[in-house]
């Protein structure tokens, strides 16, 4: 297997790596860590500062034309290749930085969704306002009772005339507290098998009817929302395909959205800030990068690292050669986000008692991002679909174990 790139793709990569390190350094300054634990928190928390530099930082990327390698030109996008998006990725994993700019949702996924599926006139009108963040736009799919099983949902449109009426409750929505929009999926026929009442709209949030809770995590930030419904009226054109096959609509948006879901955390650059902190503090008496505990961990680590890098270069063969999204992205996403997990709690164990004190002074060895990275680390391993749903995936279509 041959994993270098040709000389064409080399060059890409070092035009991204140097237009990356300049903005990033003249928009967030030496490194994102200091203004947040990982780039999803400047786009999903509540804090205006950080609102404000990722549209900065937005536009940049937009005027780079890295902002939306995936899309078709025809669109505004780069029409870029696999490969050419995975240098992206990796140089934008390197540095911990947001991929997509501050439209997270309606750029990985929300605006390839409707490009596949949209009307001309929903193209049209809301395209080109996601590439430029004039619009932000959120995901309406959880709800308290349908999160795995999210054919189980049950907030309501009734057909009435040329509007649909909504009414129920939708939580866990991202980005609702900044959004424009939203696609919201919905039952409008209760009496269909699950998967076959539902289907997809694209609802303003300023439609009377529509309350925003925002909902605190257990870093203490906000960083997703309750949405509730209460007779929302909306227009029969907002429908999205065909009515009751908004469940094919539903499931085109996950595919994007596992497809890039394995390359959510900068698993190298964690990897590296581990062994840098293994340098500056202690474990049993000893630096702790001198433990051999601590050393076998770390490589045990790097070669877990290595298997993800593994995964996404296998992930994008099967892309090159024009197969859909298969289990891999499940593979990628469960064993990304649970290293993740593991390696932010093996900092707990080599910091000790002060992994649980927050705002310490003096902040040594950055002992307050590994303690709000241990706070954070949980929910990707939920967000997207849990680990205990992607083991059921690739147990089911990977080895092909019977049903449990
Ligand atoms: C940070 C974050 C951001 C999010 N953003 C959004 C958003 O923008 N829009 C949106 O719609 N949703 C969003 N979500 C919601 C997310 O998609 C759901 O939390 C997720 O799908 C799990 O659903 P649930 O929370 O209802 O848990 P449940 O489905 O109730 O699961 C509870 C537990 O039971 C386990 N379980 C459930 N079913 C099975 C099964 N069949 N086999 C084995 N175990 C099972 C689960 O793994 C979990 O441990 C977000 C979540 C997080 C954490």
């Amino acid at each position: 297997m041959d994993f270098s790139y040709t000389p064409e793709q080399e060059k890409f990569r070092r035009e991204v790596r140097r237009f990356l390190e300049k903005t990033s350094l003249e928009v967030f300054g030496p490194s994102i860590e200091a203004h947040a634990t990982c780039s999803e928190n400047l786009i999903f928390g509540d804090d205006e500062h950080h609102w404000q530099m990722m549209l900065e930082y937005h536009r940049r990327l937009l005027e780079a034309g890295y902002l939306a390698l995936h899309w078709p030109k025809e669109w505004g996008g780069a029409g870029a290749g696999p490969v050419e998006q995975a240098i992206y990725r990796d140089e934008v994993m390197r540095l911990g930085l947001p991929p997509f700019g501050a439209n997270h949702l309606a750029i990985d996924r929300i605006g390839p969704t409707l490009m596949l599926y949209g009307a001309d006139w929903q193209k049209k009108r809301f395209i080109p306002k996601m590439l430029t963040a004039e619009e932000i736009w959120c995901q309406g799919y959880s709800e308290p009772n349908a999160g795995s099983d999210l054919a189980g949902l049950q907030t309501r449109a009734v057909l009435d005339g040329d509007h649909f009426v909504i009414n129920g409750q939708k939580v866990w929505t991202s980005l609702a507290h900044r959004a424009h929009f939203q696609v919201l999926l919905v039952r409008t026929d209760p009496s269909a098998p699950k998967h076959k009442g539902i289907s997809y709209l694209l609802v303003d949030m300023k439609t009377p009817g529509i309350t925003v809770k925002p909902l605190v995590k257990i870093t203490g930030h906000a960083g997703f929302n309750e949405v509730f419904y209460d007779n929302v009226v909306v227009p029969r054109e907002n429908l999205v395909g065909e009515l009751n096959k908004g469940w094919e609509v539903s499931v085109a948006m996950l595919m994007f959205q596992r497809m890039s879901a394995g390359t959510r955390q900068p698993i190298e650059r964690i990897l590296n800030q581990l062994i840098e902190l293994s340098k500056e503090v202690e474990f049993g008496g000893v630096p702790a990068h001198r433990h051999p505990y601590v050393r076998q961990t770390l490589i045990r680590f790097a070669s877990d690292a290595q298997c993800v890098s593994l995964a996404r270069y296998r992930a994008l063969s099967a892309h090159l050669k024009g197969k859909p999204p298969g289990p891999e992205s499940s593979f990628g996403k469960l064993f990304a986000s649970e290293l993740n997990l593991r390696m932010t709690m093996f900092a707990a164990e080599m910091l000790g008692a002060y992994a649980a004190i927050e705002n310490d002074r003096p902040n040594r060895a950055n002992r307050d991002l590994w303690v709000r990275r241990l706070l954070n680390a949980r929910e990707y391993t939920i967000a997207g679909g849990t680990s205990e749903i992607q083991h059921n995936i690739i147990g089911e279509r990977v080895l092909h174990l019977p049903k449990g």
